[in-house]
């Protein structure tokens, strides 16, 4: 290691607390200390090159500083920063929302911004709440959430989602939950329930951190008919479906489904800032009107015009690059190939969201992994592969590589 890398090795010591992170074991190992992104590469400060085979914690779509993005941004960050969003606009986030209420015509017309997937679904559980309260639903007060469902980490995200590990200690003092299991036990569900829920929220076509758990098929579509019939809301959670993962833009596209909420984050920016967005109705829209009907919620940063620039430069390269295309054969190649691996368990797959289970630690393979230039992060015993959607074939056979080395070691 350099003397430079010790540097900064030592100042995180003493001074950062990382995330979902055992610091007594972070502190007793070797960190790698990132400092240059390149495609599907990263780059360590002692030049040491890693695929990122979970896309950056599930952000990044084009690669790392595409020079479309990054113009994008440096033309932006020289004209406007930010400036509030509180009754005022900006031009990038006005650009925005009318493109990404373009892929929704006539029914998801309005987009609310936030910073990043938990406050999207903090936006929309309190925009369902408030309006059942100011639009003659006062008794709705309760979410209908899934089991081992996550949508993020904010406190009252946190209480929706069905994680016992990530809950413990304040899962209890959030929102009022009720949890379920599937489509089915939504029958099962009392009257009372019924008629007391707002909305019920969901991760669609596939549980990102129940270990990349895919629902059935046709759950989704059949969920909709639930929701509409019982006059409860649909949130759609495409934190991490979104923009093109799937192999569609968005996950709900697969079964024709429109929410009345869907929150977007990770990949909206492409993986180059914080930003999120939470779309929803002219129905719930037109409720907030009037006296003592404003939606008071709001963060410092909503609208942040550098974000909306990054986030209009990824999504013109889904056009400009034709991102989508390719993606299910990426997909398909990468599952195939993982099939004729011995110990490759259990292949969970959609577009490019793979996972696999391991006979032994997930942790440890993550970690033999590294040592062969690939970084990705385990849930529990299953490996997660979600490149970012440009990984090329090369790529992808290093990866395939990288898996199948510590597989025989
Ligand atoms: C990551 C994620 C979130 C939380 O997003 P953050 O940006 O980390 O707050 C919520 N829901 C799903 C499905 C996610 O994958």
């Amino acid at each position: 290691m350099t003397a430079q890398s010790d540097k900064w090795v030592s100042a995180d010591r003493a001074h950062s607390w990382h995330p979902f992170t055992d610091q007594e074991l972070w502190e007793a190992e070797e960190p790698v200390v990132i400092r240059q992104g390149e495609g599907t590469w990263l780059i360590d400060t002692g030049g040491r090159r890693y695929l990122d085979a979970n896309s950056s914690i599930w952000t990044n779509i084009h690669g790392h500083c595409h020079p479309a993005i990054v113009k994008a941004i440096q033309q932006q960050a020289a004209t406007l920063c930010h400036s509030s969003f509180l009754g005022l606009a900006n031009d990038k986030a006005s650009e925005l929302a009318e493109k990404l209420c373009g892929f929704f015509p006539d029914r998801l017309t309005r987009c609310f911004f936030s910073d990043d997937g938990s406050t999207a679904l903090e936006v929309a559980f309190k925009m369902s709440l408030q309006w059942r309260q100011q639009n003659g639903h006062p008794e709705r007060t309760g979410i209908i959430a899934f089991e081992n469902a996550y949508h993020g980490d904010t406190l009252g995200a946190a209480s929706v989602g069905g994680v016992s590990r990530f809950i413990k200690g304040y899962g209890e003092s959030g929102l009022q939950v009720y949890r379920v299991g599937s489509l089915d036990e939504l029958q099962t569900l009392p009257q009372v329930v019924l008629q007391t829920a707002s909305a019920i929220v969901i991760e669609p076509i596939i549980q990102g951190v129940n270990q990349m758990r895919l629902w059935p098929p046709g759950m989704l579509a059949g969920l909709r008919s639930w929701s509409s019939r019982n006059e409860i809301h649909l949130v759609l959670d495409e934190v991490m479906t979104g923009f093109g993962r799937t192999g569609e833009m968005f996950a709900c596209q697969k079964e024709e489904v429109i929410p009345d909420f869907l929150c977007l984050a990770k990949g909206l920016t492409g993986g180059t800032m914080p930003l999120a967005a939470t779309l929803t109705t002219d129905e719930i829209y037109e409720g907030f009107k009037g006296p003592d009907r404003t939606f008071y919620y709001g963060h410092s940063y909503t609208g942040n015009a550098l974000g909306c620039a990054a986030a209009l430069a990824s999504l013109a390269l889904f056009d400009t690059e034709d991102t989508l295309a390719n993606v299910e054969r990426k997909g398909e190649f990468l599952e195939s190939s993982l099939r004729n691996l011995p110990g490759v368990l259990g292949i969970r797959r959609v577009g490019l969201v793979l996972g696999f289970d391991i006979e032994g630690c997930g942790q440890t393979f993550c970690q033999q992994l590294r040592e062969r230039g690939v970084l990705t992060r385990p849930i529990l015993n299953t490996i997660v592969l979600m490149p970012p959607l440009s990984i090329n074939e090369e790529e992808l056979g290093f990866l395939i590589d990288a898996v199948a080395s510590v597989l025989k070691s």
